[in-house]
């Protein structure tokens, strides 16, 4: 069983899903309303958890979140590194999905802004396990110290620069595979942002990026990969599902991939599975609930 360690976010999801996204100024009701667990910390520490890896978060909540706690450890999320912040509240995230599947989001970062030093503290640092996931919903000086401490430990470190905003090139340099979205990946690169697949598998191989290899997901495209600076890009395409809600659909890629990493499967094949796990989760609603079972994965209808 590996053994991964996510730093990052928890927030409490509000789910509404309506007929049309609002416009500016506009106000439509909502068809359906769900609250859970989510944040990008949580929810990829719950897709790999799923799929059978031993996961611990590291990560703050405010004193409002013994629910989501009891939920993520119910997943089989191990949250004894999770701290309990008494100046700040849970962080929340409120998400509207169309019809179609799209989304918006606002987050309010509460307790994930203030996850600090102390938070990963050398006794942590030594056991951080074969993976580390990192993403960008905690403060930089945060993602930059468990990008660097889990490169000196010589775990294989995964960052997910989501949402997108400057990286360190020597926090970058200290990743193993870095795992954005078409937008993200044109920010990082201060690109537009590629319009078609062809503009952006040419925007990957040129990238000039010194993480060691890139997985850029591509929504109902897939995943490009490259393996290395200079080597071709691989398209991993996904499985035709009928996409309900793509909340989440990143996170689980990350989750399943770290999942497949620390099992020691070749990159090429971890993206395979990733691409799976992710497509499966965009056939139900919510970012955790739909994530996929490894028994669900491996059966052959997908
Ligand atoms: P989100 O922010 O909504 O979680 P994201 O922008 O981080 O998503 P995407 O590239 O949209 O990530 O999707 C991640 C993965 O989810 C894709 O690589 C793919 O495997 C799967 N996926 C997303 N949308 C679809 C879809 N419509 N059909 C099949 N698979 C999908």
């Amino acid at each position: 069983m590996p053994s991964i360690t996510v730093v990052g976010s928890v927030n409490r999801d509000l789910v509404l899903s309506v007929e049309g996204l609002p416009h500016p100024g506009e106000t439509v009701l909502a068809r359906h309303f769900a609250e859970g667990a989510g944040g990008k910390g949580a929810n990829q520490a719950v897709a790999a958890a799923r799929l059978g890896s031993r996961v611990r978060l590291v990560a703050r909540v405010g004193a409002d979140a013994v629910g989501l706690l009891a939920a993520l450890r119910a997943e089989g999320v191990d949250v004894t590194a999770v701290r309990t912040d008494e100046r700040h509240p849970t962080g929340l995230a409120a998400v509207v999905v169309d019809g179609a599947g799209e989304n918006t989001i606002v987050v309010n970062a509460g307790a994930n802004a203030a996850l600090a030093v102390e938070d990963l503290p050398e006794r942590l640092v030594r056991s951080l396990g074969e993976v580390v996931l990192v993403q960008n919903e905690i403060a930089p000086e945060l993602v930059d110290l468990a990008v660097l401490r889990a490169r000196e430990q010589g775990g294989t470190v995964v960052f997910n620069p989501a949402p997108a905003r400057p990286v360190d090139p020597r926090v970058l340099a200290a990743v193993d595979v870095l795992v954005p979205n078409l937008g993200e990946l044109a920010s990082l690169l201060g690109a537009a942002r590629p319009a078609t697949l062809n503009e952006a598998r040419d925007l990957l191989e040129h990238a000039a990026l010194p993480c060691r290899a890139v997985v850029v997901t591509l929504g109902a495209d897939g995943a490009f990969l490259r393996e290395a600076h200079g080597a071709g890009v691989a398209h991993v395409p996904a499985p035709r599902v009928d996409a309900v809600d793509t909340v989440g659909a990143g996170d689980t890629f990350c989750g399943a991939l770290a999942d497949a990493l620390g099992r020691g499967a070749a990159l090429p094949a971890a993206v395979e599975r990733a691409v799976r796990a992710a497509s499966h989760a965009v056939t139900g609603l919510g970012a955790q609930s739909s994530m996929p079972y490894a028994a669900q994965l491996d059966a052959p209808s997908l």
